[in-house]
């Protein structure tokens, strides 16, 4: 069998189109421009290319973005005098959303720093009170990987009720998550979570009907470890010589899968477009205050 390819790249193009007409409305109702502001502490180059990827995905839906860059020696106090102040950002040139790229330099507490976004605007939903409400099944927003692969999911018509997913990892961006929304009323799917503790980790893989691997191996999960037809998804992305490569070992396990994400051009587009999404929602939200 050779799997058939879910296509985020052009899924993701699809959504910001559709984005772009939403904001367009909402520009004309409210005389209101969505605004993100992304909150970039140092020099790490990968998280200089995800914030200039996602203030470009911005410009394309016709979202207002700033950037708020510190230095790595930024202290911990000044970040949180920035965040306060994106908080109170209303009239003027207000912010709706706000991102702050991890990881944060080794001297801050990160979760100190995600507590101090105001949850209204806490448009990747790292926020003690938008993490409960997503276990509680009335999310404000969903945190923008596994929304995304949601979405994949969803407009590929691939049912998640009734089925086994598996989901490697247990990250609070993206495994932990990712089980407790497929696992809520309307996702209706059971839901096994597996981490680096997990003995005969290729027997649990075996029993998935939907296959979820966040784990940051490269080429890790092999044919051996995916039933046959079953649908793949492939968060990670890790950088090896021989370029950008996921979890998954593509080549074996496209032989063996249903369906497969690729990477580059499966989940990680539609993170970038799911964050948009939650910054029209966040502004929608702070209309009606
Ligand atoms: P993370 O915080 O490093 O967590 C990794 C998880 O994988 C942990 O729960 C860990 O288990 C588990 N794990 C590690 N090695 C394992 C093994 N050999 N067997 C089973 N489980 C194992 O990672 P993350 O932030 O979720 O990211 C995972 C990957 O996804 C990375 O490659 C990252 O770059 C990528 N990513 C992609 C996107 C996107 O938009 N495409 C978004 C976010 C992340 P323990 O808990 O036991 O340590």
């Amino acid at each position: 069998m050779v799997a058939q390819i879910l296509d985020g790249k052009s899924l993701a193009a699809k959504i910001q189109a559709e984005l772009a007409e939403e904001v367009i409305d909402f520009i004309e109702n409210n005389g209101v421009t969505p605004c993100l502001a992304a909150v970039l502490v140092g020099e790490n180059p990968a998280s200089q290319v995800y914030v200039r990827n996602k203030r470009q995905a911005c410009q394309r839906t016709g979202i207002d973005s700033q950037l708020h860059a510190l230095p790595d020696t930024a202290t911990q106090d000044e970040l949180l005098k920035l965040i306060a102040r994106l908080n109170r950002a209303k009239d003027g040139t207000p912010v709706h959303g706000i991102l702050v790229q991890l990881p944060l330099p080794a001297h801050i507490d990160e979760s100190r720093i995600l507590q101090a976004v105001s949850p209204l605007k806490d448009v990747d939903a790292f926020h003690p009170e938008n993490v409960g409400r997503i276990v509680q099944g009335r999310p404000r927003f969903m945190p923008c990987t596994p929304y995304g692969i949601v979405e994949l999911l969803r407009r590929n018509q691939i049912a998640t009720a009734g089925k086994h997913v598996v989901v490697v990892g247990r990250s609070d961006i993206v495994g932990k998550p990712m089980a407790i929304m497929l696992m809520q009323r309307g996702a209706d799917a059971t839901v096994t979570v597996c981490h680096s503790r997990t003995p005969n980790l290729a027997e649990m893989t075996r029993q998935a009907d939907i296959l979820i691997v966040a784990i940051g191996r490269a080429k890790f999960i092999t044919a051996e470890m995916v039933k046959p037809g079953a649908v793949v998804v492939d968060v990670g992305m890790n950088r090896t010589e021989a370029g950008l490569c996921g979890d998954v070992d593509f080549a074996g396990v496209s032989q063996v899968a249903g369906f497969i994400t690729p990477v580059p051009g499966g989940v990680g587009p539609l993170t970038v477009t799911m964050l948009l999404q939650n910054t029209l929602r966040a502004a929608q939200e702070q209309l009606l205050l």
